[in-house]
């Protein structure tokens, strides 16, 4: 099977390996060296020397773990909205009670740094800034690093983001950005099963934590520093997906951060180059076009659940449809972490040969 849908995304052997290793005590010797081991890679991945702390959960609490450690019921807060993930970040905003400001951008496009720009001025009381580095749901990556100066170096709020399909594909260099709070999940771009997530926090963030007042627990920022400090985490973590991020990121730092996000750049541009020799059309605009997840119209006539059950059936590839208002308007091709351009060429034969076997007569081919 071809699983290229945006998140599970493939394992290399060697850490579905890892992962399968016997349990280990996890107030033990051999879990703290792990834990230092994952934490201190992990900032090297991030290209941070902020904490980085890992949380036993899927992406999504790593969003809410930013929202309830850095903020207090009633903050005004900038949610830059691009799809549905960043739609997402600004409702658990809401959840626990900040009032947020959406800057909403069309389904295929990415925000601008002058709008966020002329939000921030004309809102002086937001405190921080969340916003979705690439959107899973439309194809899109945000200029981040274009973001965050304004956000940054002209009005010093607190910038949260949601790097859940970015960081460990695509670059973002979280000291150099200046990025408060970095969120990602094992099983987007690091090449390893779901169940961990990891947050950077910085030290504007932590300032931030001392007078959050939003409920917290199980998410606590503070608990999972203090744990760390001792190699534990505050609850029994994922120990089984530990082992295998902790061969994966072996994998990924021997390779170094430039290849790999070279890699993931060839492999974006031959998906976007195939899908539009086949006739296809790409969903986003192309200026903004994600190196991880490539948007794909479905061609008028053509039923988008029969063409991935067709893929899905007769030669074993799987790809996402859309989400929300976007599903059956869109299918999604997954290229992150574990991923080579012949991966690709495998999913472009399969498109080409399902349209067929469904009667579409693609133009240009
Ligand atoms: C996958 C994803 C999430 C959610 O992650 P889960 O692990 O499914 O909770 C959030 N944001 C983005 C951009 C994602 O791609």
């Amino acid at each position: 099977m071809n699983l290229r849908v945006p998140g599970p995304t493939p394992c290399p052997d060697e850490v579905l390996a890892s992962a399968s290793q016997q349990m280990i005590n996890h107030r033990g010797p051999e879990f703290k060296d792990l834990i230092f081991r994952v934490t201190s890679n992990l900032q090297r991945a991030f290209e941070t020397k902020n904490d980085v702390l890992i949380l036993t959960a899927s992406g999504t609490a790593a969003l809410e773990a930013a929202i309830v450690n850095t903020l207090s019921p009633g903050d005004k807060v900038l949610a830059v909205v691009v799809g549905v993930f960043g739609e997402r970040f600004a409702q658990i905003a809401e959840a626990y009670g900040a009032e947020v400001l959406r800057l909403t951008v069309p389904h295929g496009s990415a925000a601008e740094p002058d709008e966020v720009r002329q939000a921030l001025k004309g809102n002086p009381a937001i405190k921080a800034v969340l916003i979705t580095h690439n959107e899973t749901s439309t194809g899109v990556t945000n200029d981040l690093s274009a973001i965050a100066q304004v956000v940054k170096e002209e009005f010093d709020k607190l910038l949260l983001v949601d790097a859940v399909s970015s960081i460990g594909a695509l670059p973002l260099p979280v000291d150099e950005w200046r990025c408060d709070v970095v969120t990602t999940g094992s099983q987007k771009a690091w090449m390893s099963p779901p169940g961990i997530a990891m947050v950077s926090v910085s030290p504007q963030a932590w300032k931030a934590y001392e007078t959050a007042k939003m409920p917290r627990f199980y998410l606590d920022f503070g608990k999972a520093k203090s744990y760390l400090e001792r190699g534990q985490t505050p609850w029994t973590p994922a120990v089984s997906v530990l082992f295998g991020l902790d061969k994966a990121l072996e994998r990924l730092l021997s390779e170094g951060l430039p290849r790999i996000h070279e890699n993931h750049a060839a492999v974006g541009d031959a998906c976007r180059t195939g899908i539009k020799g086949l006739g296809l059309d790409l969903f986003p605009d192309e200026r903004y076009a994600s190196n991880t997840v490539t948007a794909i119209k479905v061609p008028p006539g053509v039923d988008a659940a029969a063409l991935l059950e067709r893929l899905r059936t007769r030669y074993n590839v799987i790809l996402a449809g859309g989400q929300q208002d976007l599903s059956g308007k869109i299918i999604r091709v997954g290229h992150m972490g574990y991923v080579s351009i012949e991966d690709i060429d495998i999913v472009l034969d399969a498109l080409q040969a399902s349209l067929t076997d469904l009667g579409v007569v693609q133009a240009g081919v």
